[in-house]
């Protein structure tokens, strides 16, 4: 036993609670992840068992049972990428409302601080742009992307409902698109795709027109908000994303270019629902955290590009 402060992180073998695992081990913590490798994959914490880490493999929306006390929880398990959340359409509703009743539970026994993973998503199609918090969002719950955003607008009341009933300390990070190291190849978002596409001379598939907007977030700016965030004292929810916006036209002329790629582009359907826009206005995570990312576009996509060339063998 040890005397660390001790973190769980469900999710922990996924995109970002994996390089969350990281940044609390370095920072002197006893990581537990959990995770049921749905769309984790245990490569993202095998450099981790020699750590103060432990994985458990194990479904959340089940009961979860930890033997040692618990301070901080991170609820990050979920499918998170369209593709994936429209072929685990039950899974996400269930990690989302199930899953996250268990890890408040977890939370409320052990007097642990609780962080919910929520999302852009909660905004929908917005009317609203750039999204504050403030704002309501519009969200279509049943076209394909409602089983992910009512999943985490539910997990949002129940959050705010355990925090108001039984006094658990609990934050919403409203996180915004991330990308990074350990995307899986086959993930289905944008960067995973056209970086994967560039790097074989694939077209380039681009939905609809490419005129919509995102905003990129590289992932150690996010893993730095997330842990502000959950030191911090703020029980509302708080966006988290970078607020430099492009079309995703431009984030495929970025891509090829930055790999030298032949690639063209090829124009695809747009998939239902697809967000026109998406920026976050971090104004409060500015104020209350003193956090914003420092990370460019180019600069998080050399290294996201060099970790693609050694999964693809390139
Ligand atoms: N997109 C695209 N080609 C792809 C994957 C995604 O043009 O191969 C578009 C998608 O339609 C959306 C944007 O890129 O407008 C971002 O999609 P992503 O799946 O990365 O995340 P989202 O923000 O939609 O959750």
């Amino acid at each position: 036993m040890t005397d660390k402060k001790t973190v769980l992180i469900t999710g922990g073998a996924g995109f970002i609670g994996s390089h969350l695992a990281d940044y609390f081990i370095d920072k002197g913590f006893f990581v537990i992840a959990i995770d049921n490798l749905l769309t984790g994959d245990i490569a993202n914490i095998s450099h981790l068992v020699n750590k103060d880490f432990l994985f458990i493999k194990y479904d959340v929306t089940n009961y979860i049972y930890v033997d040692r006390h618990v301070d901080y929880i991170l609820h990050f398990a979920s499918p998170a990428s369209p593709i994936d959340y429209q072929n685990y359409p039950i899974q996400t509703l269930k990690v989302g409302s199930l899953g996250t009743h268990k890890a408040l539970g977890l939370a409320l026994k052990h007097k642990a601080t609780f962080l919910l993973a929520s999302t852009s998503e909660v905004y929908g199609d917005p009317s609203c742009h750039p999204q504050n918090e403030d704002y309501w969002g519009n969200v279509n719950p049943v076209g394909p992307r409602g089983v992910y955003d009512e999943a985490k607008r539910f997990a949002e009341a129940i959050t705010m409902a355990y925090h108001f009933y039984h006094n658990v300390d609990t934050k919403i990070a409203r996180i915004f698109n991330t990308y990074g190291p350990r995307m899986r190849i086959n993930d289905g978002r944008a960067i995973p795709n056209f970086i994967t596409q560039a790097l074989k001379n694939e077209p380039i598939s681009v939905f609809g027109d490419g005129k919509q907007t995102r905003s990129f977030c590289y992932i150690n700016d996010m893993v730095k908000g997330i842990y502000k965030l959950i030191m911090s004292q703020y029980n509302f929810p708080v966006n988290l994303g970078n607020p430099h916006e492009r079309t995703i036209l431009e984030l495929a002329d970025s891509i090829i270019k930055l790999t030298k790629s032949k690639s063209k582009i090829d124009y695809k359907p747009l998939p239902i629902d697809d967000p026109k826009v998406r920026q976050p206005d971090i104004k409060r995570a500015k104020e209350i955290l003193h956090w914003e990312p420092e990370y460019n576009l180019i600069e998080g996509l050399i290294s996201t590009i060099e970790y693609f060339k050694n999964k693809l063998n390139l």
